[in-house]
């Protein structure tokens, strides 16, 4: 009997430190492996040749750009398009650097907005505008406004209130379609990042981190966001628009959808939302083979061998219920297995098509 009770409350002890440590456990620690025993692919090489539309000045030295070759020629990236965001002295020191490796990276360049809010504005983006077009830049980009008005990535020249739409905005527009220099913008954020941090939160983990502060002095919502980018692709039908990252729209993919049926001047990077779209495979598929001449690769994620792989299995294989570390969700991804036609097309020939 004693014996019995001795148990019992052994028992009841260990049952509470487990609830007690379960309960203690922060959903930004949880690092699920998956048990499933399924298919798992690694692929090394893409299906086709690749053009990565999306990337930046990741490497510091001339060795870690030869590495970034060497992984490209392994995963088979043909070109990676950097968007370098730089204007001036930076971007003429990456021209030296870069065009001894001219068949395999495209430069783009930024934005002089260094004289907003004078009256010499205009001028003085579209004369270095031209000036970098001349030292070799093909494209403008990343162009960001995430509500507080346009900016650099990488540089610190934000236009308060300058925003897509801003009838200053449409010299620069005409100059790119002039000089037949696609833009890409990125616009917003996901909108995970505009809803409270509560517990319906769909994707609470990266909210918490990436959350857009609404009470911020003069910010644009969401909804404002994605009007003042229509608004500058349906004003200027001669300039190429690249939305990157699907341009935030993978809660609802038919945003980009109606644009796209409305605007021929309009295309999207799949960039760095691999783990937004990996939880609908099956509504990726479609939208990505209905708009396959739309769309683009890219990365945006460093240029290590794996980075490369993982994108490969999410575009090429059903592969099912996998984690990938530092995505930052808490759900798992499936590959959507594209089809020939449609890897062909996102991987490299809508690309092609870009330049006319
Ligand atoms: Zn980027």
């Amino acid at each position: 009997m004693k014996n019995t009770f001795i148990l019992l409350n052994l028992l009841l002890f260990s049952l509470s430190v487990y609830a007690q440590r379960s309960t203690q456990i922060k959903l930004k620690d949880h690092a699920p492996v998956s048990i499933y025993n399924i298919p798992v692919s690694n692929i090394e090489k893409a299906k086709y040749p690749v053009v990565d539309m999306h990337s930046h000045i990741y490497p510091t030295s001339i060795s870690e750009v030869e590495e970034w070759v060497k992984n490209m020629d392994a995963a088979g990236i043909e070109r990676t398009i950097l968007l370098s965001g730089y204007t001036g002295h930076s971007f003429d020191s990456l021209v030296s650097v870069y065009s001894k490796y001219d068949s395999r990276f495209e430069l783009w360049c930024g934005l002089d907005l260094s004289d907003y809010g004078k009256p010499s504005f205009t001028k003085t983006v579209l004369s270095e505008l031209e000036r970098c077009h001349k030292a070799g830049a093909k494209g403008v980009g990343e162009i960001t406004d995430k509500g507080q008005g346009v900016y650099i990535a990488f540089q610190n020249n934000r236009a308060e209130g300058l925003h897509l739409d801003n009838p200053l905005m449409t010299p620069i527009y005409e100059k790119c379609a002039e000089l037949n220099m696609p833009l890409n913008i990125h616009v917003a954020e996901p909108y995970w990042m505009y809803l409270s941090n509560d517990t319906i939160n769909d994707g609470l983990i990266n909210a918490a981190t990436w959350g857009i502060d609404l009470s911020a002095d003069a910010i644009q919502s969401f909804d404002e966001l994605i009007d003042d980018f229509s608004n500058a692709v349906r004003n200027h039908p001669r300039t190429t628009f690249i939305a990157c990252h699907l341009l935030n729209c993978n809660h609802d993919l038919s945003i980009l959808s109606k644009l796209f049926d409305e605007h021929p001047n309009l295309y999207a990077d799949i960039s760095a939302r691999f783990g937004e779209s990996g939880s609908i495979p099956r509504y990726m598929k479609r939208f990505l083979t209905k708009y396959a001449d739309r769309i683009l690769y890219g990365t945006d994620n460093g240029f290590s061998s794996d980075m490369y792989h993982t994108t490969f299995r999410f575009m090429e294989t059903d592969d099912e219920h996998f984690y990938v570390p530092g995505f930052g969700y808490h759900w798992s991804y499936s590959g959507f297995d594209l089809p020939d036609e449609v890897l062909k097309k996102i991987y490299y020939e809508t690309a092609k098509k870009i330049y006319k």
